[in-house]
């Protein structure tokens, strides 16, 4: 961060009254966005390795990038096969309706990403009922409520497949232990388990826990390439040889067969050698960012987990912090005041995280 900016914002109180024409000190500054880990751009490297990608018609399964990123994940998980997707909602649908007939139900978190932020899909496509419930603090599903839910079978009712849950859930790594009790559950009344994993690695790193632990207890999982691994495209499902063919027949109904797709799945493989381990340094600037902010009197760290930063404002500021990040290009979702989700990626390094800070600076100051 060039020197003074905390001094600029601060004189120019975050911008207040000023019109934002882009002109002056910001010229040409790139915005440092902390609304989610889908904003990464492909680095050059992973450019290259996409322009360079062996392709062919994955739709007739000859697509050799796509092959090989499925076998890789697939290996690294621990399940038969894998199939590739163009984004992590259809890879939750496709499972839901791979494991789920017509009349099925499912049950889920209420604040889940496959009940709450996917449309409905699983309703509307999938004739499948969801049953939510509400989640526990830490992301779990209450097994006692879960026990509750399942139905008998009678034909009053849905017929209850499927539990699915999700790691990380808000940036929370769900307890081991937990997902072991759960499949004991699933176990006793013959459900399968769905993992909405779109950040495992980003559980895996943070735990220590290996992604083939991880996934292991589950039927199915679902991963995110293009989340915090910064691959453009692209998530993969796995399961069973069976389990794989059956959502790639309504891969195919959904409109989700891809033809030269290797050169998206070029940028997954590359994420997978180059950007796994550095998921690290996220997290490490996520905590470093919750320091920071924890020192202010006008911000109040609400959770930190993984690459996330949960915070909280006072509504009647909310305006102002948000001409205070626009006027320091920072992009932040300024939605609710008491729980404002600042997360952390491959395109925020020091210097962005440093701007971020004086940006809240700014506003601490500021009003
Ligand atoms: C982003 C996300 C998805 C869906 O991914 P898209 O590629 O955006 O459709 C699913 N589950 C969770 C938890 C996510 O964060």
């Amino acid at each position: 961060m060039p020197a003074g900016t905390a001094a600029w914002l601060h004189r120019n109180r975050c911008g207040a009254g000023r019109k934002d024409t882009g002109a002056g000190y910001h010229r040409g500054m790139d915005w440092i966005d902390l609304r989610s880990d889908t904003v990464t751009r492909p680095t050059p490297a992973m450019r290259a390795a996409m322009a360079h990608a062996e392709v062919g018609d994955d739709v007739y399964g000859e697509d050799p990038t796509v092959n090989a990123l499925q076998r890789r994940l697939a290996a690294d998980l621990g399940f038969e096969a894998g199939l590739f997707v163009p984004s992590g909602t259809q890879s939750n649908l496709l499972a839901l309706m791979a494991h789920c007939a017509r009349g099925d139900e499912y049950i889920v978190g209420m604040d889940a990403h496959t009940y709450k932020y996917e449309g409905g899909g699983a309703a509307v496509l999938g004739s499948i009922q969801p049953q939510p419930i509400p989640q526990d603090e830490d992301g779990t599903l209450p097994l006692a409520w879960v026990e509750r839910v399942v139905k008998p079978r009678d034909p009053h009712f849905a017929r209850t497949r499927l539990l699915s849950l999700e790691n990380t859930w808000h940036g929370r790594v769900l307890p081991r232990d937990y997902v072991a009790q759960a499949r004991a559950l699933c176990d006793r009344h013959g459900l399968a388990l769905h993992l909405d994993g779109a950040r495992l690695y980003n559980a895996a790193v943070s735990s220590g826990v290996p992604v083939g632990d991880i996934a292991a207890p589950f039927d199915s999982v679902s991963v995110c390439l293009s989340k915090g691994l910064g691959a453009p495209i692209g998530s993969v499902l796995l399961g069973t040889h069976a389990f794989v063919e059956e959502a790639r027949r309504w891969r195919k109904v959904t409109g989700g067969g891809m033809r030269q797709a290797g050169i998206l799945a070029a940028g997954a493989l590359h994420a997978l050698d180059h950007h796994v381990a550095r998921l690290a340094d996220d997290h490490a600037r996520a905590t470093r960012l919750a320091a920071s902010l924890g020192s202010l009197s006008t911000v109040e760290v609400v959770a930190t987990h993984t690459n996330m930063v949960f915070i909280a404002v006072d509504a009647a500021r909310l305006r102002l912090l948000e001409r205070c990040m626009a006027a320091a290009r920072v992009r932040v979702s300024v939605g609710d005041a008491a729980r404002i989700r600042l997360v952390l990626h491959l395109d925020v390094d020091d210097a962005g995280l440093a701007r971020a800070v004086a940006a809240f600076s700014a506003f601490e100051s500021a009003g």
